[in-house]
């Protein structure tokens, strides 16, 4: 008899076999608010009728094309339609996961600069192949097993105001001081190809970089000749509230790395990259089985036109912000909230430690209270003591109220099981 794997663990115990809009239902057919958007994945909702339309006529023409076999009209189509996103990154190749994503951009710096290191930062997260994970540094679960990962990865500080309890100029400033020294002692420039980050740090705890940062990463990127990499395969296609997660701070990257939420569910990645930086890179075979599907292309240009026409941006932000006011307000008056902090429809809540638990444990039960009274959450963090909120952008104002009434009632029920006053 098969069994699932071991390896495979839930954090929710709902057999989920249908959804609509930000709605699970189980087989029993109980529904679930769900605040995970599949890790943000379902940009669009679930099943959105114009993507699942997308899907199935693609589905009846052509469903597998092999990129490095014969070229299928989609991927031109859908290549245009990101470019007319990111103009100045109009070159764009793809894979079918975030991690291969990373990979492909970890591959395309190395080759184009002829260096060999680069730089990623405490807490992030670009993925679990070797590469990827080895430039990992949310957790160490990601990185068990790996050893030895891949040489050349140097970690500099992340600007994290909240756990280094400064203010936000004095973490800038002083991670900006730590990664020169790394310059100067580290990795020298010459050996150094690029610098990778979240624009809002994800699975690390949710902390949005500081436009300054970004600022002070362009300006030392620039002069060295070292490439800005910014990981959004969490923060692009809306997410933050703009269509692109970097661009809060003006600051403009070399190389975007784009999955999760670009196909409403269907897998499917890609980097950009200037045509000419893109035409320095990738030596030898490149490709895979899979890269580009033709279906997954098809949802990807539905999910586009989708957030062009239900104006999903603008609706990240609205609601976003109406989520983060009310996420702000609950910490007024739940002392288990240490921290709210977020951009759009990307909210973590940082969770205090207790008498009687850690962070992280309290996390775990606000996830479970939370799961009882029919709303699906996740965490992230290193001890996973953030709760974060990352509904679809399609989310609308009351069910946000509805989520928060949810967040409101298993906070106060992990508070009364902690004996929290
Ligand atoms: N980078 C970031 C910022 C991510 O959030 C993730 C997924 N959580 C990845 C990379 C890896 O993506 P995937 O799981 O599709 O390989």
């Amino acid at each position: 008899m098969g069994a699932l794997s071991p390896l495979l663990t839930q954090a929710s115990p709902v057999r989920a076999v249908r959804g609509e809009g930000v709605w699970l239902v189980d087989d029993e057919g109980r529904r679930h608010l769900d605040l995970t958007a599949g890790i943000g994945v379902t940009s669009t909702g679930h099943c959105h009728p114009k993507v699942v339309e997308a899907v199935r006529r693609q589905a009846g023409e052509l469903i597998h094309g092999q990129t490095t076999t014969v070229l299928h009209p989609l991927l031109g189509d859908l290549a245009e339609a990101l470019a007319d996103r990111l103009p100045a990154l109009g070159s764009v190749f793809f894979s079918n996961s975030g991690s291969e994503a990373v990979e492909a951009a970890l591959r395309l710096a190395r080759h184009a600069t002829g260096r060999p290191n680069v730089i990623v930062f405490q807490g992030a997260f670009h993925g679990r192949t070797m590469g990827a994970a080895s430039m990992t540094t949310s957790k160490l679960a990601v990185r068990a097993g790996l050893q030895p990962l891949l040489g050349g990865v140097v970690i500099a500080p992340f600007p994290h105001a909240f756990r280094y309890g400064w203010t936000e100029d004095e973490a800038v400033a002083f991670c900006l001081r730590e990664l020169d020294l790394l310059l100067a002692t580290t990795t020298a420039p010459a050996e150094t190809a690029a610098v990778f980050i979240e624009p809002v740090l994800g699975e690390g705890g949710y902390v949005p970089v500081p436009d300054a940062f970004l600022a002070g990463l362009r300006e030392r990127c620039d002069r060295h000749g070292m490439l800005l990499v910014a990981d959004e395969i969490q923060t692009g296609v809306g997410r933050t509230g703009r269509f692109w997660g970097h661009q809060h701070s003006g600051v403009r990257p070399d190389v975007v790395i784009t999955a999760k939420g670009l196909a409403s569910g269907m897998p499917l990645s890609a980097i950009m990259a200037s045509p000419e930086l893109m035409g320095r890179g990738f030596p030898g075979s490149q490709g895979g089985t899979y890269g580009g599907n033709p279906v997954a292309c098809a949802a990807a240009l539905a999910t586009l036109e989708v957030i062009d026409e239900e104006h999903l941006v603008a609706n990240a932000a609205a609601v976003g912000g109406h989520l983060i006011d009310g996420c702000r307000r609950l910490a007024r008056s739940h002392p288990l909230v240490a921290d709210v902090r977020g951009r759009g429809l990307m909210i973590g809540l940082e969770m205090a430690a207790t008498e009687r638990a850690t962070a992280g444990e309290a996390a775990a039960r606000v996830l479970r209270a939370a799961n009882e009274a029919g709303m699906i959450l996740l965490t992230c963090g290193p001890e996973g003591q953030v709760v974060r909120l990352i509904p679809a952008l399609v989310v609308s104002t009351e069910e946000a109220d509805q989520a928060l009434s949810i967040l409101d009632g298993a906070l106060a029920k992990v508070e009364a099981d902690l004996g929290v006053a």
